[in-house]
């Protein structure tokens, strides 16, 4: 982890001050804004032995946590072949923090993703945050603070991250060209990490591909079985197509209802107009709510035929939009 935040964060530190640090920190925003990332940052502040208002970065603290190495670094994620934080995970981070620290004069937990953790996961910690262990301070994150209890939100000192301003993202993003970083923002709307990830994966040839396949389905009803087939082979892909897809009829809509809207998906807008001028926007409606449907059946573990059902969703596009046919 290196020790340079990304300019929409730093100013979150300087509200800090390593000697007043507060017990609990609950840091909400979108995901892929950079919650994970500050609260890592401040852990090492906690964990570094300088004296100074900084992270050194040098001392065997900074070095350790660095290596994620840390003796009293706690971090509790999700466990390969589970779905939830367990609550026998929380039981042994108990027993862990009333314990002396190994080095350093602190100890530092951190839970990414309230929404991870059980009911029973989240009385425990509330537990904990009532009666907190002596020097040990927490960062808990969340992608969806309205679903904090408040019982654990008033117990924290609040930090909400916003999604920064493009200038910023896209100077984070300078490692790529502006053209690259501007689409892949758009297609992540504004959130940098996302957008990192989509570059370093490229995930844009993978879009460019899937204009082309959309347009053929769209246009001349074609490759219908073939592209089925291919989407549900590279399944690392396939939810992202699908919410591309919806996105793409999102974008219709709104451009049907006011064609002087700004903000559509960049690399697709030929194909947006196109159907928000010539496709019945019930149609639009009825396929969102399709598409979306399908998006959340393959989010969970499903035993349902995928092709079949991609490829119906597919029938489904050409016959409502399909220009083919009209030919
Ligand atoms: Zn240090």
């Amino acid at each position: 982890m290196k020790n340079i935040l990304p300019p929409w964060l730093s100013p979150h530190i300087n509200k800090f001050d390593k000697q007043f640090f507060h017990h609990a920190y609950l840091i909400s925003g979108r995901s892929g804004v950079g919650k994970n990332m500050l609260a890592s940052y401040l852990s090492r502040m906690i964990l570094c032995n300088s004296e100074d208002n900084r992270l050194c970065g040098t001392c065997q603290g900074c070095k350790l946590a660095e290596n994620n190495n840390h003796p009293d670094f706690h971090c509790l994620t999700v466990l390969d072949d589970k779905k939830l934080i367990g609550i026998s995970q929380i039981q042994g981070l108990i027993s862990k923090l009333y314990e002396s620290p190994f080095l350093a004069k602190n100890k530092v937990v951190i839970i990414p993703n309230l929404e991870k953790l059980s009911i029973d996961g989240l009385n425990a910690i509330l537990k904990i945050l009532e009666e907190p262990p002596k020097d040990t301070y927490f960062f808990l994150t969340s992608n969806f603070l309205n679903q904090v209890p408040l019982t654990i939100q008033s117990r924290c000192f609040d930090i909400k991250i916003g999604a920064p301003n493009k200038e910023l993202a896209l100077e984070w993003l300078s490692d790529f060209s502006e053209e690259e970083g501007m689409l892949a923002l758009n297609l992540t709307n504004n959130l940098p990490l996302l957008a990192k990830e989509l570059l370093e994966k490229n995930i844009l040839n993978e879009r460019e591909q899937f204009i082309k396949e959309i347009s053929s389905i769209i246009k001349e009803g074609k490759n219908l079985i073939l592209t089925s087939e291919k989407w549900i082979e590279d399944k690392d892909f396939l939810n992202l197509k699908l919410e591309w897809m919806s996105k793409l009829l999102c974008d219709s809509i709104k451009f049907n209802a006011n064609n002087q809207i700004d903000n559509l998906t960049i690399d697709t807008d030929n194909i947006t107009k196109y159907l928000a001028k010539n496709a019945d926007v019930n149609n639009l409606h009825n396929l969102l709510s399709k598409t979306n449907r399908l998006w959340n059946l393959f989010s969970k573990d499903t035993n349902l035929r995928k092709d079949y059902q991609l490829n119906s969703l597919f029938v489904d596009w050409e016959s409502s939009l399909g220009i083919s046919k009209k030919i």
